[in-house]
């Protein structure tokens, strides 16, 4: 395909679309930037027509050095984010993380986008994609109007585009206790982890050697006095009221934990956490219920609770999930929520440099592609705006490194994953560094995380020399 005429067409400007745009008119090209709220089309969320508009708290998240965060936040620095430069010039006290006074910080980015020469601002709603000229990127974020949602259903097929996220705790693998869980698949009369039962009935424990030793899903066993303490954790513990556009009814598939248990005390060992076909190999016995883990990530770092998408807060999830026996010192690595959220099934549907596979000029940003967070949102729009200048050049287009923060992202978005579900910037998407596969114990963790921010921080820094940095 020929490459065509260097104005870009962005739809958004939210935190995604104005560093795109930013990126992009800084660079030389060319770009028209829409947006519905400058003609009075506001989202459920929105309150003012500025871009970059913060919906929620007024928090970046932490920007602490030894955090997953705080490495991306480094990384966008390098590669010249607006956002963040903005974010740094009206941030508030917030001890480690990066706070803004919201409004200050809205302006400044509406008034670089209004007052950029090569930026010309419509503001109107886009409708569809096949009115918009390419290159384009979209970059609508969670709320995106319905009628250019209703043309990316058409374009991707209902099936790959999500409208609310189900999100279940996501789990450190390496904090899973083995003295206690097990790994087994239902059923597996094969494994080796699995007890052998007698004639009686009876079981005998496996041998040591062959726990944990097979199986896709971590076990955690419960005895009925601890099912239902759990039970009555999960209906007491405060949950965040959904908001009046998110009232839709839940699919069956994902369900919240607290409205099964509202059908009746026994439900949930009659779903997830049914402890048939599961043998506990410590005891040699069966427990009164199981919680499954299942692996979320290729690297096997992380791992999510079968069943527990929820709408307890946050406080509530880490509290009452360490009851579970196995999990007492579980680091969560995502905690779960349910809200709307339209989204892209990016592994099936988008190339590695987030543009479609059925339009080679048409890119996504943002919240869309499946990334969660106001940075992380932030951070796409920085990436597609490298891609596209790249491959506008007819240059190759360079990904950023695996082990770099930003890399870790974007894999975690566009890798082959059936179970693919929006995330955030952790620990558990960094590729293990070699000489941490087997680790155990609070300073080892802590090294290994040293270790994974160091290969970050160096493998950035060769990439970012090789592309060119707009500020
Ligand atoms: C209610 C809610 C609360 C959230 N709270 C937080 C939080 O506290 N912390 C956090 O880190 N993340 C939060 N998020 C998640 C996410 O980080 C934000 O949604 C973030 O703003 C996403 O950035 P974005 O650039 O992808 O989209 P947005 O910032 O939403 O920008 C999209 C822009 O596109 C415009 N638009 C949409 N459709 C069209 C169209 N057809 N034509 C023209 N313009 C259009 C919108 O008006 C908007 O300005 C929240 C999400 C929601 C929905």
């Amino acid at each position: 395909m020929s490459i065509p005429s260097p104005t870009i067409h962005i739809v958004g400007a939210g935190l995604a679309g104005s560093e795109c745009a930013l990126q992009l008119a800084d660079m030389g090209f060319q770009v028209v930037l829409f947006e519905m709220r400058q003609a009075q089309v506001m989202t459920p969320a929105h309150k003012t027509q500025d871009f970059a508009e913060l919906v929620c708290s007024n928090s970046f998240g932490s920007q602490t050095d030894y955090s997953a965060p705080g490495q991306l936040k480094w990384e966008a620095e390098q590669l010249g984010s607006f956002i963040l430069k903005a974010a740094r010039d009206h941030s508030v006290p917030a001890g480690m993380a990066l706070a803004v006074d919201r409004e200050r910080f809205s302006a400044r980015i509406t008034e670089a986008v209004k007052n950029h020469p090569r930026i010309e601002l419509r503001s109107e709603v886009v409708q569809s994609l096949e009115d918009l000229p390419r290159p384009a990127v979209i970059a609508t974020g969670p709320l995106t109007h319905d009628s250019l949602a209703e043309s990316m259903r058409r374009h991707f097929d209902q099936e790959f585009l999500y409208f609310f996220d189900a999100i279940a705790p996501i789990v450190d693998a390496d904090s899973i206790n083995p003295q206690v869980a097990w790994k087994a698949n239902r059923y597996n009369r094969s494994s080796e982890a699995e007890a052998v039962e007698s004639e009686s009935g009876d079981a005998t424990p496996a041998p040591d050697s062959e726990l944990n030793s097979s199986g896709d899903y971590w076990n955690c066993p419960l005895d009925k006095e601890q099912y239902y303490r759990l039970v009555e954790e999960i209906k007491g513990a405060r949950k965040i009221e959904p908001k009046e556009f998110e009232t839709t009814p839940y699919f069956q598939g994902c369900m919240p934990i607290e409205a099964i248990v509202d059908r009746g005390d026994e439900t949930l060992r009659f779903g997830p956490l049914s402890p048939k076909g599961l043998s506990n190999p410590h005891t040699g016995h069966k427990a009164y219920a199981v919680v499954q883990l299942r692996q979320d990530n290729k690297e096997g770092t992380a791992y999510n609770m079968v069943g527990f998408q929820t709408r307890m807060a946050y406080g509530e999830q880490t509290r009452v999930f360490r009851l579970i026996p196995g999990l007492e010192q579980a680091e969560f690595l995502k905690l779960g929520s349910i809200h709307r959220n339209l989204y892209i099934h990016s592994p099936k549907k988008l190339t590695p440099t987030l543009s479609s596979r059925k339009d080679e000029w048409l890119f996504f940003a943002g919240q869309i592609t499946g990334v969660e967070g106001y940075f992380e949102s932030t951070c796409t729009g920085l990436l597609v705006a490298h891609f596209l200048a790249q491959k506008l050049r007819g240059q190759e287009v360079s990904l950023p490194p695996r082990a770099s923060a930003l890399g870790s992202l974007l894999n975690a978005i566009t890798e082959d994953n059936e179970l693919f579900q929006p995330t955030n910037i952790n620990f558990g998407l960094f590729p293990k560094p070699p000489g941490f596969e087997k680790i155990r114990g609070h300073k080892q963790k802590e090294a290994k995380k040293a270790a994974q921010l160091e290969l970050a921080k160096q493998s950035l820094l060769d990439f970012s020399q090789r592309i060119p940095v707009s500020l």
